[in-house]
């Protein structure tokens, strides 16, 4: 069974030798969570304590500039970035979901 959790942060990047992204600006990226677990006993994992999981992890993202610790923070890297720190996180097979603005996407 899968269940999900859709948070949000703010964070300012810029990519190096970009055209259209080289400037220093800002995005809200919309972060999509799905773990994949058993339904013991009526719930896979409260919902209260994913969410405050998932808020830990973002807070070493949210209101950041992401070029200080990604070289290139292309919306790929940056969510291969939030996997590992979720990864540290939640201890559920999942898949992430990294939405840069609207209508763009990463996941894996
Ligand atoms: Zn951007």
């Amino acid at each position: 069974m899968k269940l999900g959790v859709i948070d949000y942060i703010d964070c300012a990047h810029y990519l190096p030798g970009h055209d259209k992204c080289g400037s220093l600006h800002g995005h809200t990226y919309k972060i999509e969570v799905v773990i994949e677990g058993e339904n013991k006993s009526g719930m896979i994992i409260d919902f209260a304590e994913l969410k405050k999981s998932i808020k830990e992890a973002l807070s070493f993202f949210d209101h950041k500039t992401l070029n200080d610790f990604l070289d290139y923070p292309s919306v790929e890297n940056i969510c291969e970035a939030i996997k590992r720190k979720l990864g540290e996180y939640i201890s559920f097979p999942f898949t992430l979901r990294v939405w840069e603005g609207q209508g763009k996407w990463v996941e894996m």
